[in-house]
């Protein structure tokens, strides 16, 4: 059952790093300060493995938009001859590519607007790099090259914009007749009938090629979408069996402390009012002994969803080890939480167990309840005040409610 980290110093570090942070950047700071420098429970194991493939597969597509920019770059080299104005074009064409995809690449790294619409960047990007190639090449009356390198960027293209096929066909469609423009329109020279019969089978043949290549391309990279969709879903999964206990359904110690310490610094720092329960199974030993501990854990799980049933959906719960429960009332002062908890103990009073000789029994709890006030400085002071008061509520006769003194 003791399924949280018993280092202290690790506790102490987990829940720093709670207090302020998101979900997924705490967990990120969970991997790197517990995970990858400690021992491993296996679903810690478990967690850092999927996340490790998770982090590989944005990273192939980074390296595959990195290959199309060195592509974009390096492509014509054969044409560098020492003629002026050659070299002026080629000069112009790589300068104009290496700074945009300097500039693309730089601002997806600082920008998080522009990673969410990397794909859109890269598309609008591709289109212009095309146009004004299709603009510069015209001007030398040069076909062929550039063709050859729009088929071999298309199916790139057609995979960025997989999730859809409009965006697939559009984006396989659209390249073509964006450099088909470029190369005629501003370019006058080139509308005579020799061109325009070669440009027309160009485009097509083009869009054929790229329409073919980019569908091979993405049913071979449609394994990844699925497997990173699975990766999710089991990511999902193995994140909640790691914070919640599983008998219960509600948090296991590890993550309640996590929560509880957040909830006691922010009362601590706004000065708003907070209770914490501490609740204990009455002679639960004895319900193990006579009924069996397959009955014991039917009371343990009804316990937890009475416990959800009463609990208000800021209220944090958790287990905080064998047959006892914790809980955080955060904005609840002394009264709201006697109240709280004398609804939880009448609730559980009332359960009807039965055992496998169908013998019927009930079963009882004891709750000690601690009330924040400014003079408690740390969260292990309030759990020690409410875990007096529950010893009290043990000692007067079990099934009641005792509030610490403040
Ligand atoms: P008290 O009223 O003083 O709390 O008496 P108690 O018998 O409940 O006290 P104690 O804390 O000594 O007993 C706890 C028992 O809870 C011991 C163990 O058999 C039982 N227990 C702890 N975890 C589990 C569990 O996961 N399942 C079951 N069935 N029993 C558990
Ligand atoms: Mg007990
Ligand atoms: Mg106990």
């Amino acid at each position: 059952m003791e399924d949280y980290i018993k280092d202290e110093e690790l506790q102490g570090r987990l829940s720093k790093s709670s207090s302020s942070q998101s979900g997924r950047e705490k967990f990120k700071h969970f991997l790197h300060t517990v995970v990858l420098t400690r021992d491993k429970t296996p679903h810690q194991e478990q967690l850092f493995q999927i996340s490790q493939l998770h982090e590989t597969i944005p990273i192939i597509r980074i390296v595959l938009l990195c290959l199309a920019g060195l592509i974009l770059i390096t492509w014509p080299t054969d044409y560098l001859y020492f003629e002026e104005d050659m070299i002026n074009i080629y000069f112009i064409w790589r300068l104009v590519m290496l700074l945009s995809i300097t500039v693309l690449l730089g601002l997806m790294q600082f920008s998080r607007w522009v990673q969410n619409n990397i794909y859109n960047f890269t598309f609008v990007g591709v289109l212009g790099a095309i146009f004004f190639t299709a603009y510069l090449f015209g001007q030398e009356k040069d076909l062929s090259t550039p063709w050859f390198y729009i088929i071999f960027i298309l199916p790139v293209l057609t995979v960025f914009f997989n999730s859809k096929i409009l965006w697939r066909t559009i984006a396989t469609i659209i390249v073509p007749i964006i450099y088909a423009a470029g190369f005629l329109l501003f370019n006058p020279q080139n509308l005579d009938y020799e061109y325009l019969g070669l440009t027309f089978n160009l485009v097509l043949s083009s869009i054929i090629i790229s329409i073919l290549l980019g569908h091979i391309i993405f049913y071979l990279n449609r394994q990844s979408f699925f497997q990173q969709r699975q990766l999710k879903q089991q990511q999902e999964e193995i994140q909640k069996l790691a914070d919640y206990d599983q008998l219960t359904g509600i948090f296991n110690r590890r993550e309640f402390e996590n929560r509880a310490k957040s909830e006691f610094l922010r009362s601590l720092r706004y000065n708003c009012s907070l209770s914490l329960l501490m609740m204990d199974l009455d002679h639960f030993k004895n319900i193990n002994d006579t009924h069996g501990h397959f009955i014991g854990d039917t009371v343990l799980k009804k316990l937890g969803e009475s416990i959800e049933a009463c609990s208000r959906a800021t209220d944090i719960a958790g287990r905080y080890g064998g047959e006892e429960f914790s809980m955080i009332l955060p904005e609840t002062s002394s009264q709201g939480a006697i109240q709280m908890a004398e609804r939880l103990r009448k609730r559980l009073e009332k359960i009807p167990f039965e055992n496998e000789a169908g013998e019927k029994f009930h079963v009882t709890c004891s709750i000690g309840i601690a009330e924040w006030n400014p003079e408690i400085k740390s969260y292990e002071q309030l759990i020690k005040k409410a875990d007096e008061a529950l010893y009290l509520a043990k000692a007067a006769g079990r099934n009641q409610i005792k509030l610490a003194e403040s």
